[in-house]
């Protein structure tokens, strides 16, 4: 069995600002956890077409409910991965997309977008516009610890 955990980034409606904070945090990952995670999905950084079974998935933006694919990945993703992480604003509580789409500014367009929770459940919550890389550090971490660390670190990080 690998010593590693799988991680991937899903993107759904949102700026890709999650992304960047992601990719920023990905330098610090290669550092500090070089030997602990593998990311295995990324369509921004890699050609994979499929979601594949990770430990945890990172997602980012909401869910467009007129986008039938987008409703599909985001059930996809909660029956592959073990962690699901909402991340960012967007992902968490609906953020811009939820405000300031086609029409005035806070303008609520509560019926085509939604946070990822009111769809699947969500196992850890990232706020922020974008999250800071150390939040996403620090929830990759606490996943390692939980899925690969003895039973004491497990205890710690489920708490
Ligand atoms: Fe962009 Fe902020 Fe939404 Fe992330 S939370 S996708 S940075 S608007």
């Amino acid at each position: 069995m690998s010593n590693k955990i799988s991680v991937g980034h899903v993107h759904m409606s949102g700026c890709t600002g999650c992304l960047v904070s992601f990719a920023d945090n990905y330098g610090g990952l290669l550092t500090i956890l070089d030997k602990y995670a593998d990311l295995v999905y990324c369509l921004t950084l890699a050609d994979v077409r499929h979601i594949p079974e990770m430990d945890v998935a990172l997602v980012e933006g909401s869910v467009c409910l007129q986008d039938k694919t987008a409703v599909e990945e985001i059930k996809e993703t909660r029956e592959r991965a073990k962690i699901v992480v909402a991340l960012g604003g967007c992902a968490c509580y609906g953020n811009i997309t939820r405000f300031s789409r086609g029409g005035q500014q806070n303008q609520p367009q509560h019926e085509s977008y939604l946070p990822i929770g009111d769809l699947i459940d969500v196992d850890v919550y990232i706020p922020g516009c974008a999250p800071t890389p150390q939040m996403i550090r620090n929830v990759c971490v606490m996943a390692y610890l939980l899925l690969k660390g003895n039973d004491d670190q497990k205890k710690l990080a489920a708490e």
